[in-house]
């Protein structure tokens, strides 16, 4: 397993994520099963009015597309960072409600959060998304059975630039780490708040250098086998409406 490193909270979680994917065959996905020359460039935390505007100008710039794993209280308080996501071609995809560990909520309570981030989600954006990434990536089994009846498929990555790591502020190491670990089908993990400037700082080095080893930088969704059975999708948006199919 990749990015496997000597803290034994790290050991014991890739143990775990590695066991659902396993589980959850095409429910979970640590990274793309398919040996494309590919990799996806994923962006979690946001939005927020500081690094979000500055990343979407850099993709922008180097003509990239990537997946953004947005905080259901942080898209209602920056809707129109969501939609300059969608519109600039990004996928976007749901990462908790709130920024806490959802395998530590009560069943309902972790139920509330999707639905609420669902419904909000879609109503910024026009569409459902299909993709959830757990904050801190970590979910119970039961959560995964809990999203996969619902069409919505767990992320994580198979790469981590350690960007929110102790240490890691700065955009050599970022870089140095991520280029040492891509291959192909990578789901790699940023994250893009207020405090990652050593994220912005280190991306354009890793853009290029992706690229000149043959990589394309493809949404999430891209990479990934279709699903099962297609996505259940909203009815025809109604203003002002957040109600969501069950
Ligand atoms: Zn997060």
């Amino acid at each position: 397993m990749r990015n496997r490193m000597d803290a034994p909270y790290l050991r014991e979680f890739q143990d775990r994520v590695a066991r659902q994917a396993a589980a959850f065959p095409g429910d979970f996905f640590l990274a793309a099963p398919q040996r494309t020359p590919a990799v996806a460039l994923t962006f979690d935390d946001g939005p927020d009015a500081a690094c979000t505007p500055r990343l979407l100008d850099l993709l922008r710039g180097a003509g990239a597309r990537a997946t953004f794993f947005v905080v259901g209280v942080r898209a209602r308080r920056y809707p129109e960072m969501v939609r300059r996501m969608k519109a600039e071609g990004h996928e976007i995809g749901a990462h908790g409600w709130v920024h806490q560990r959802m395998d530590l909520m009560g069943a309902s309570t972790f139920a509330t959060h999707v639905e609420q981030s669902q419904a909000l989600l879609s109503e910024i954006s026009g569409a459902l998304p299909v993709l959830f990434r757990p904050p801190y990536g970590s979910l119970g089994d039961d959560d995964v059975a809990v999203l996969a009846k619902r069409k919505i498929r767990v992320v994580n990555w198979s790469v981590d630039s350690f960007d929110w790591r102790e240490g890691y502020d700065d955009p050599e190491r970022i870089t140095k780490t991520v280029l040492d670990l891509a291959h192909p089908g990578a789901i790699i993990l940023f994250h893009c708040s207020q405090e990652h400037d050593a994220t912005l700082r280190a991306l354009p080095r890793i853009i290029d250098t992706l690229r000149r080893r043959g990589y394309a930088l493809r949404a999430v969704s891209e990479l990934l086998p279709p699903p099962r059975s297609a996505p259940r999708n909203l009815p025809p948006p109604v203003r002002g409406s957040s109600s969501i199919e069950r």
